[in-house]
């Protein structure tokens, strides 16, 4: 067999050309045979299809039509997100654009650990890194803000912590809402941090008179940490509130808007990020809000001297005669080596899209969380929990039990007709509409709560919940 073709080089685009065609055929035949948001049957039917499609890992022959016969299993098997009943999690459907720079991405296969590795991509990460601190920050900050490409709100959080430490000479306690992310006592607990304090958040936002008893009571270094967008229900917690018991009890303060922060691009939602700017560091995740595919994440950082905490020193990457030559040193940008330049998309999207495009898409989501919300108001079949905050509707069936409402997510899934996510809150389970997709139309919210409500319905004749 001859050698299999490159993706870059001067003969990649050729070999890709063929390759791309049957990649788009089987994600075409592949959603046709899905025929809905998600492939019917539940676990163990999805898996048996898959392989029964798939066959042997690795034969000992190589098989030419694999990447048709994977990647159309791949598509028949998956939950898409750009169908419009597919609204569970903070799973966005990708703009074609930046998919399509992703490819590019992928073919020339940067890596963001050296310079000689990534010439371009290098300055073009510095570019819109410094661009969107700007975009948090603000113009004319008295330091130099900057950001850093991480894999997603996980990774931006715990170096967030990673760099309070450091800041704060070696230790700090965590202070976090009730209503925080789940990776943040987490980073704690792999950071080797004290056992962090929970401050109550008892309507679904961190309350700044518990906070302000807490700071008082503990004894420092302490980093607070607010949510702006929380991933439950989108609550953005009283920023400028936190912010100023912060500045009084002298703790540091990171705001996790790794769904909320994409607002800063609507002229009509922007305001609800007042406060922001105030943070030490920022967490935005552009793979929620942001239409990228996944990994699209950053953190910010007010003081770009921050970031002197990751400096690392490897000759093979960043020899010192070589950054003294003016060789960019790359490695202190981040915790990872090899790195991914995940950069190329966001540019093209930022660049294509302009933030009257972006935010306009903004704008589109939360209207139709307005939308539906409404809707769910009207029927008499449903109870809404709240007004949305940004595009999270949560949602239950008036008068059902937790369990009924747990089994009518779980009935749908199975069915292969909608994807909601669930959230408990105020002691009872909700269904959750994460609605992160432009395209979707007031019938295809419509036709959601009409299928919820039918799916309710046949539950509730008997037929055994599972
Ligand atoms: C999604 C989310 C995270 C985690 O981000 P990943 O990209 O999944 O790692 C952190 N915080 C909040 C508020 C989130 O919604």
């Amino acid at each position: 067999m001859s050698t299999p073709p490159l993706a870059s080089g001067p003969e990649g685009p050729y070999a890709l050309r063929p390759l791309l065609d049957a990649v788009l055929d089987a994600l075409d035949a592949g959603a046709r045979a899905r025929g809905g948001p998600l492939p019917a049957g539940g676990p163990e039917a999805v898996a048996a299809r898959l392989r029964e499609a798939v066959g042997e890992v690795l034969p000992d022959q190589g098989d030419p039509h694999a990447l048709r016969a994977v990647v159309h299993a791949f598509a028949e098997g998956a939950a898409d997100p750009a169908h419009p009943l597919c609204a569970a999690h903070l799973h966005c459907p990708p703009l074609a654009v930046a998919t399509a720079a992703d490819l590019a991405a992928s073919a020339l296969n940067p890596s963001l650990d050296s310079w000689d590795q990534a010439p371009a991509a290098s300055e073009l990460e510095a570019r819109v890194t410094a661009a969107l601190a700007t975009e948090i920050y603000g113009p004319g900050q008295s330091r130099t803000p900057d950001s850093v490409i991480t894999t997603g709100g996980t990774e931006s959080n715990q170096l967030a912590l990673l760099l309070a430490r450091e800041a704060c000479g070696g230790t700090v306690r965590l202070v976090v809402g009730a209503n925080a992310h789940h990776s943040l006592p987490r980073a704690a607990w792999l950071l080797g941090l004290p056992e962090p304090v929970v401050v109550p958040a008892p309507t679904g936002t961190l309350d700044p008179t518990a906070l302000d008893a807490a700071l008082t009571r503990l004894p420092g270094p302490l980093l607070v940490t607010a949510t702006a967008g929380t991933t439950d229900a989108g609550h953005i917690d009283p920023l400028p509130e936190i912010a100023a018991r912060c500045t009084t009890h002298g703790a540091r303060l990171h705001i996790d808007a790794a769904y909320g922060g994409a607002l800063l691009f609507s002229d009509r939602h922007r305001h609800r990020l007042t406060g922001l700017d105030t943070a030490d560091t920022v967490t935005l995740d552009l793979h929620k809000l942001g239409w990228q595919p996944v990994a699209a994440g950053l953190l910010a950082v007010k003081d770009a001297h921050d970031l002197t905490a990751l400096r690392q020193h490897a000759d093979y990457l960043n020899a010192t005669d070589d950054t003294e030559a003016g060789l960019p040193d790359l490695l202190g940008r981040s915790l990872r080596t090899t790195r991914r330049p995940d950069v190329l998309k966001l540019a093209v999207t930022l660049k294509t899209l302009g933030r009257r495009g972006l935010g306009t898409l903004v704008d589109q989501v939360c209207a139709r969380a307005r939308e539906f919300a409404a809707l769910v108001q009207a029927h008499p079949g449903f109870d809404l929990h709240a007004p949305p905050v940004i595009s999270t509707v949560l949602f239950r069936p008036a008068g059902a039990t937790d369990a009924t409402v747990a089994a009518v997510r779980r009935a749908l899934l199975t069915d292969g007709r909608a994807v909601l996510g669930r959230a408990r809150l105020d002691g009872r389970l909700w269904l959750k509409a994460t609605l992160l997709n432009p395209a979707t139309g007031p019938d295809d919210l419509a036709a959601l709560l009409h299928l919820v409500a039918a799916r309710r319905a046949t539950l509730a004749e008997g037929h055994t919940p599972r």
